[in-house]
């Protein structure tokens, strides 16, 4: 990281809702969930959903199983940041596409939770340097973005705006946790370890991935320290703005 983008600003915490939106269960607990932490304590109020239930994430276990355990592992690693709702789009692990159904499924979720923040995934090509995102992620992202702007417009699918769903457009920004782009960042100093736990409530994931002697504390530690440098704190997240409207 060169010296020009070392310095991170501190994201705003003048909101009372946010909706997380994400591909797959675990995706929040690489960094992000020790923020959810943080905010939930302020006594926000933060919802989960997963666009998938990552039943193709787990070689050596069949997706029909795989889906039950994941979608239990999300439960359980969601409560421990004092997240009591998880809502599971089912669509198709690994094979995720952008595009208008995508949309349609994401404003209908935005338009029932109203959001002022809706967070999501890293989506660029990237994490940074060599390492290739993730198809799901890259679509989701971007379908998240723009679905957070067509819940506002009740010429979009308006076919949802029947019974007591009415368009919002109360979102002001969408937050890309983890981007390589990220110019912003929270202090999860005093969340950290909520973090920690939320990872290890996937266990049968990370069981699954076989990577000898890896150590979510660790891992999570190395890219926290990181961004608390820049940030100014001992750790913190970075999370890319998408502003909607919101000053900058
Ligand atoms: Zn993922």
């Amino acid at each position: 990281m060169s010296d020009e983008r070392a310095k991170f600003e501190a994201l705003p915490e003048d909101w009372d809702r946010a909706l997380c939106i994400v591909a797959h269960p675990d995706d929040l607990e690489f960094g992000a969930a020790a923020a959810v932490a943080r905010w939930t304590g302020q006594g926000k109020q933060v919802g989960y959903c997963m666009v998938t239930s990552g039943e193709a994430g787990i070689d050596g276990m069949h997706p029909d199983e795989c889906r039950t355990v994941r979608e239990a592992e999300q439960v359980e690693s969601a409560r421990v940041v004092g997240v009591d709702e998880v809502e599971f789009l089912h669509q198709p692990d690994g094979i995720v596409e952008y595009g208008v159904p995508l949309r349609r499924l994401l404003a209908e979720v935005i338009r029932r939770h109203r959001p002022e923040v809706v967070i999501t995934g890293n989506f660029r090509d990237s994490w940074g340097g060599a390492s290739l995102n993730q198809a799901d992620h890259i679509a989701v992202g971007r379908a998240v973005l723009d679905a957070a702007r067509d819940a506002g417009n009740r010429w979009i699918f308006p076919e949802q705006l029947t019974g007591d769903l009415e368009p919002w457009g109360g979102v002001k920004a969408v937050w890309a946790a983890g981007s390589p782009e990220a110019r912003h960042a929270v202090d999860t100093t005093d969340t950290f370890d909520a973090g920690v736990a939320s990872l290890e409530a996937h266990r049968a994931y990370i069981d699954g991935l076989g990577w000898e002697n890896w150590d979510p504390r660790e891992f999570l530690e190395g890219m926290a320290r990181q961004t608390g440098a820049a940030l100014g704190v001992a750790f913190a997240a970075p999370f890319e703005v998408y502003s909607l409207g919101w000053g900058d």
